[in-house]
């Protein structure tokens, strides 16, 4: 008897987003399982980063669901249909997909270890001492030992972007969403943030990336999804995407990266 397969962590199913008239995302499916590194490409205004935002409901997608281990994310069903969740129901979700920005979104006037212990406080319950344990343990581990009381001004690009990263992880979601995480630095800084996005995926952690950055989508990815206005042209391995190309529109936007 072969068992059932698991249930993916996450579940996109037929999801549609419009701003206005325009018709973003046009009806994505996509399922991604535990321990699973899906890299998101496509040409800029492809609907990306608006589809990683909509797995934390920070975009809230008008059809179809989102769901996170079995919990559909932005809406619940009732007697008398679909309701959208409360916020504090939205928050508890949200703390599973904890999201990497492009410009790192710190708060400026914390420090690296109180950015990092703040989710940790508020959403995990964790003590004050709990929270700044977990924040130094995992601060040391991306190379910040030195820099636990140093602000966001006082760090480089990849340092605040490395203190991003600390901060979704050290919330142990059940997946992390980096939305274009080394846009944002000098070309010299943009390897020490890939080195800990690896490690990452290497221990197992499931993940959603969107990124311009191709040799590392596919050296880091299990699977690389292609998006094209609005919708998945297609979702394969890495050497399916890079190497056989099999679609007239990915040539084309490969063609742009060699
Ligand atoms: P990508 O990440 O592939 O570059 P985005 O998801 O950022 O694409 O954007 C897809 C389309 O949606 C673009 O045309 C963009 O201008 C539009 N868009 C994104 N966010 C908004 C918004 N908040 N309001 C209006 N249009 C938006």
């Amino acid at each position: 008897m072969t068992a059932a397969p698991a249930e993916p962590v996450i579940r996109i199913a037929g999801i549609t987003k419009s701003f206005g008239s325009h018709q973003v995302l046009k009806g994505i499916d996509l399922a991604v399982g535990k321990g699973e590194v899906v890299a998101i490409i496509g040409p800029s205004g492809s609907g990306k980063t608006t589809l990683l935002r909509c797995i934390n409901f920070l975009e809230e997608y008008d059809g179809g669901s989102v769901r996170i281990d079995g919990v559909e994310v932005g809406y619940k069903d009732t007697a008398d249909g679909r309701r959208r969740r409360s916020d504090r129901e939205l928050a508890r979700i949200r703390v599973e997909a904890a999201m990497v920005f492009q410009q790192f979104n710190l708060f400026p006037h914390l420090t690296a270890a109180q950015n990092v212990m703040l989710g940790l406080v508020k959403s995990r319950g964790k003590s004050k001492g709990e929270a700044r344990q977990i924040a130094e343990k995992w601060l040391t581990r991306v190379g910040l030992a030195a820099k636990f009381d140093a602000l966001p001004s006082q760090l480089s690009g990849g340092q605040q972007q490395r203190v991003g990263i600390t901060r979704a992880v050290a919330m142990e979601p059940k997946v992390l969403l980096l939305d274009e995480i080394t846009s944002a630095l000098d070309p010299e800084l943009v390897g020490e943030v890939l080195a800990v996005v690896q490690e990452l995926a290497a221990e197992g952690r499931t993940m959603i990336l969107v990124t311009h950055e191709m040799a590392f989508a596919r050296e880091v990815a299990d699977r690389v999804v292609f998006t094209d206005q609005g919708r998945i042209v297609i979702d394969a391995p890495p050497a399916t995407v890079f190497d056989d190309q099999p679609n007239e529109r990915l040539r084309s936007f490969l063609s742009r990266f060699a």
